[in-house]
């Protein structure tokens, strides 16, 4: 039996849609579904495929304001960054579109006849998408998986529906089938758990908490299950002493409260050299008191609501007893609002500087030297992102290689930009997404010896 799910604006707290919430048999009869459209999918000649993938995203491109505006409503994200994310969707779309034409294998030389390799699809390819970027995240999956060659089941956070469902109508009208993409709206204990036992599907992309991550992972054990995993982060901003301080703390409040720091990259964790531990504090106060926390409709907005009030209560929890050095604003009233807020960490121990917050919380620890400053950054279970500053370029190098996490930026706060690998080290992910790897993911070598024969 299918069931509804309320739509909830955080912005508000009002109910304003609800969605079919799909249960075990409707979850088992779309995978089946999936499965029966995989030979026909994978039998598309190449150049076919990649029309389909470009005419998608060409209709994106077309639907950029509708759904961003959808995400505004639903993910409370501000207007800026909605549309940016809808236009990753088509510019993710885009980059793999160039791949089914190039997924070429290899000729290897061997003795007694030739020996080729192909890059097969694996199959049905299950995603699981969280709420804080709802769009993007199932972009990296789906966009690559149906290039390989791959059938595809997304299964979008409960919370944030709507633009995962608008997305797999816009993809039948761009001539994809339908049962090659479809979208399975329901909770993850029954939608994304059955990804992990149905033998049909043979890979499981998940992006969401460290908890879950594992709990799949393990599951998927039982199958040999392919996974690719993005879980949590607490990284780290490095700025040290010779760096550009006045651009280094001007950008240190988006690069950890955008998205309300519902972010697994956002740089919550700020490491200053402690010669200019108060000149940094004192750039940085002006430029978090003026970050801009509003409706997120409006094109001013730079932060918008959290997603729910229970994780307002879990980001709350954080502050309580802890030591406040200074917040921006937020409005009052309804929605789930949280105004940015800087932390003093007492010790590397405080449960603030350590745990993943996933909120509009920035920690900040002075540190002495460059081994200080590498041992602090790598003292926690995450690697996913981080930055550094400084003008020394020796020192950008040697910090590089190492701070161990997936993804660095010097002199800035880049992260996820499609052209190139993104995911996590240590207990932050397994696998890469996007670039120009992460196709053969979606796929398996098989290797082919054909023997020249006797003459
Ligand atoms: P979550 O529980 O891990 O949810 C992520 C996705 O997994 C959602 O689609 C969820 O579905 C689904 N899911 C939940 N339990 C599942 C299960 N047993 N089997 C299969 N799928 C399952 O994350 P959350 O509860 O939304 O957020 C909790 C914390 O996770 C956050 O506070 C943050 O620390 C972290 N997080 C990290 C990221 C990231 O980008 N790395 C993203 C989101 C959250 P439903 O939501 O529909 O149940
Ligand atoms: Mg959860």
């Amino acid at each position: 039996m299918t069931t509804t799910t309320d739509v909830i604006d955080p912005a508000t707290g009002a109910v304003f849609t609800s969605v079919p919430s799909l249960d075990l048999a409707a979850t088992d009869a779309a995978v089946e579904r999936a499965a029966k459209a995989f030979p026909a999918w994978r039998a598309v000649a190449p150049g076919d495929r990649a029309r389909l993938l470009r005419r998608f995203a060409a209709l994106v491109d077309q639907h950029v304001d509708e759904l961003a505006e959808l995400e505004v409503r639903n993910a409370g994200h501000t207007i800026g960054n909605a549309r940016w994310e809808a236009g990753n969707v088509r510019d993710v779309l885009d980059y793999y579109a160039g791949a089914p034409e190039r997924l070429t294998g290899r000729q290897i030389p061997v003795p007694g006849g030739i020996d080729v390799t192909f890059h097969e699809p694996l199959g049905v390819v299950g995603i699981i998408v969280p709420w804080n970027f709802p769009m993007p995240i199932a972009g990296w999956g789906f966009a690559p998986a149906l290039a390989a060659g791959n059938t595809v089941v997304l299964k979008p956070a409960e919370l944030t529906p709507l633009t995962a469902i608008r997305l797999g109508e816009l993809a039948v009208e761009a001539g994809i089938p339908r049962d090659v993409f479809q979208v399975l709206p329901g909770p993850g204990r029954v939608v994304g758990q059955r990804f992990v036992t149905h033998p049909a599907v043979r890979k499981i992309c998940f992006t969401g908490s460290t908890g879950v991550g594992k709990s799949i992972m393990a599951g998927a054990a039982d199958q040999v299950k392919r996974v690719t995993l993005e879980l949590g982060g607490k990284s780290a901003n490095i700025v040290f002493a010779d760096a550009d301080l006045e651009r280094a703390a001007a950008s240190a409040p988006a690069s950890v409260f955008d998205n309300a720091g519902q972010d697994c990259c956002a740089r919550s964790r700020l490491l200053v050299q402690e010669s200019v531990y108060d000149k940094f504090l004192g750039l940085l106060e002006p430029a978090v008191k003026g970050f801009r926390v509003e409706d997120p409709a409006l094109a001013t907005a730079e932060m918008g609501p959290l997603i729910s009030a229970g994780h307002r209560a879990s980001v709350a929890s954080y502050v309580e007893g802890s030591d406040v050095a200074f917040t921006g604003r937020a409005p009052e009233g309804d929605g789930w609002w949280f105004p940015p807020t800087v932390l003093l960490a007492r010790s590397a121990d405080d449960r603030h500087w350590r745990e993943e917050v996933f909120g509009p919380v920035l920690s900040v620890l002075p540190f002495r030297d460059e081994e200080d400053a590498v041992r602090l950054a790598n003292d926690t279970e995450y690697g996913l992102s981080g930055s550094l500053w400084t003008r020394d370029l020796g020192r950008a190098l040697r910090v590089s290689r190492a701070v161990e996490t997936g993804a660095l930026s010097v002199n800035s706060h880049s992260s996820v930009r499609y052209w190139t690998p993104f995911g996590g080290m240590k207990q932050s992910g397994l696998g890469r997404e996007l670039g120009p790897d992460a196709l053969l993911s979606f796929t398996d070598v098989k290797n082919v010896f054909m023997a020249m024969g006797d003459q």
